[in-house]
């Protein structure tokens, strides 16, 4: 970690010729289990990682702000407190600040709510893969929410701290996407992972200890080109299965997570394929989700791994969401000495998958994956150690 911070702060020092007033982390994440479940009244059980993105950065009292990243040329954006305060809190209007709408964006819903701050000048740069779905947009967001905290001595807790960067991220930088990157990037820990509801932001941490194990962190380098309207497709499916069965039980069910798999088992029939493995794959993955969660309290890791094996079998089979980067990935993870489980994160169709791997065997798993997914699939992949790790926000 080291190694970033001096680089964050040499690309500081070498654009604002002085030393920076703070330096920060804050991690990125990764969803353990409970993958497109949210949507369906599901839970997701991601965790913070030692991954992440940093900041150097002082308070500037000449009303300007100067924002610069490490990791590309021409980076280095210029801008003043008062365009930001008086332009609109829309994509359009942040655009032409390319990277820096995702801090810029923090500073004017900062602005919006209230706070008081001058002008700053911030660099930054990060240690997790940019758009391969370990969120490095949330990262950068509630890095500089915890920057500008900092500065300027702000009132602003965690969670208000991820409403904010979901609200950059939607208005100004236009991704629309879930609260869950935002809120575990501010309100993760160290050995914990969250078990969150992303609709109504109940959230409960559950122990996460990896004493003798390492989460690698596999990176397909497979773009997730039919995310989108997969993505799309198969919450329509989800729809319509609810739709069908929904009535079928004493109490009208709100939502396919609301259905036990018991209680699946009775109506499947009813349902036309593939909606039916759909929906099944709703059903089984909230009961693995929270299965993993017991698991994690009980330290017993053999059993999550094998949560983790079921979840990625029933996103291939059923949900059809994997592909062949991520399959050839997770199967070659899942033939090393040492690895209890592994599966795809995040939407599917590329970006990363994870396996979970007894410590000692780390080492010679991350070779062996390395080398049977570029003999099968024809270009390299990127595979990191992962630990779990506090977010600035975590108390
Ligand atoms: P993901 O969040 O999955 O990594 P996104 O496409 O949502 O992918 O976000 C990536 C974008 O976030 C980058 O294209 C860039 O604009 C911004 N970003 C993230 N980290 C950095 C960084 N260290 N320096 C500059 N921009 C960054
Ligand atoms: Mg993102």
């Amino acid at each position: 970690m080291d190694n970033y911070l001096d680089k964050v702060r040499d690309c500081y020092s070498d654009y604002f010729r002085r030393e920076e007033e703070i330096d920060l982390f804050t991690p990125g994440r990764v969803n353990l289990i409970g993958e497109h479940i949210d949507y369906n009244g599901g839970r997701v059980l991601p965790c913070s990682l030692s991954v992440g993105t940093y900041g150097a950065a002082s308070k500037r009292d000449d009303g300007r702000i100067m924002l610069v990243s490490a990791d590309f040329s021409g980076s280095y954006i210029e801008t003043e407190v008062s365009v930001i305060e008086e332009i609109n809190d829309d994509p359009d209007s942040f655009r032409a600040f390319g990277w820096a709408a995702y801090p810029l964006g923090v500073f004017k819903k900062l602005i919006m709510r209230g706070h008081k701050m001058s002008g700053f000048e911030m660099a930054v740069t990060g240690s997790l893969p940019r758009g391969s779905g370990l969120s490095s947009s949330a990262s950068l967001e509630v890095l500089t929410c915890a920057v500008l905290k900092k500065l300027f001595g702000l009132e602003l807790d965690g969670v208000t701290a991820s409403i904010v960067s979901l609200e950059a991220e939607r208005d100004c930088a236009g991704v629309n996407c879930g609260i869950m990157d935002q809120f575990v990037c501010a309100m993760g820990k160290k050995d914990h992972a969250i078990l969150l509801d992303t609709s109504t932001l109940e959230y409960e941490y559950s122990p996460f200890v990896l004493k003798d194990h390492t989460l690698l962190i596999m990176n397909t380098k497979k773009t997730r080109r039919l995310a989108d309207s997969k993505y799309n497709e198969r919450r329509s499916e989800c729809e319509k299965a609810l739709l069908i069965i929904g009535k079928k039980f004493d109490k009208e069910k709100k939502n396919l997570c609301e259905i036990t798999p018991e209680e699946f088992e009775k109506v499947e029939e009813l349902l036309p394929d593939p909606i039916r493995r759909r929906a099944k794959h709703a059903v089984y993955e909230n009961r693995r989700t929270l299965d993993s969660e017991t698991a994690l309290k009980n330290g017993d890791i053999d059993f999550f791994g094998r949560l983790l094996n079921a979840s990625h079998d029933s996103l291939r089979d059923d949900y059809e969401v994997t592909g062949a980067e991520l399959d050839a990935i997770v199967d070659a993870a899942r033939a090393q000495k040492g690895v209890l489980g592994a599966r795809m994160t995040g939407a599917g169709f590329g970006g990363c998958a994870i396996a979970l791997v007894k410590k000692e065997f780390a080492d010679e798993a991350k070779e062996n994956i390395a080398r049977v997914y570029k003999e099968k699939i024809g270009y390299d992949c990127e595979i990191m150690k992962a630990e779990t790790y506090d977010s600035p926000f975590a108390e």
